[in-house]
């Protein structure tokens, strides 16, 4: 499809009018079915503008929901990145090394790992700051 912006040299009105081709305005316009909505008059022109072009296709939502997915999961990959290069991975002992790290006063630049829902909630009991994200197993890619 194109768009043109036509304008009617009668009453200067201009309008927008959609195309299925460049031939097809031509035919159009020499049969005189391009009219202007105001006056009727037939002496229509495009203007100069360039022509914008739109694809047939218009997008579905299945393509819409994929790209939202992907910029999630986009986000979620980056946040993972920034986790695996400032935090130590202690894999299932999550909430054994959170412990330690409270208790014990022991050093550490931050863990992660993976712990069970009950985990997390007994933890925040005790008053562990621990957090729940979103991951993504790598071997989706
Ligand atoms: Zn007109």
């Amino acid at each position: 499809m194109i768009k043109y912006k036509l304008i009617c040299k009668d009453c200067d009105l201009k309008f927008d009018s959609w195309f299925a081709s460049s031939n097809e305005y031509e035919r159009l316009k020499k049969k005189k079915f391009l009219n202007c909505h105001n006056c009727n008059s037939v002496k229509i022109e495009k203007t100069i503008m360039a022509p914008q072009l739109i694809s047939h296709k218009p997008k579905t939502d299945e393509k819409v929901k994929l790209e939202k997915y992907n910029i999630v999961k986009k986000t979620i990959k980056d946040y993972q990145k920034f986790i695996k290069n400032n935090f130590d991975y202690v894999g299932d002992n999550f909430a054994y090394e959170a412990r330690s790290i409270h208790y014990n006063g022991k050093k550490s630049k931050g863990i992660y790992g993976s712990a069970s829902k009950e985990d997390l909630k007994e933890l925040k009991e005790e008053g562990i700051d621990a957090q729940m994200i979103s991951w993504i197993d790598e071997k989706e890619n």
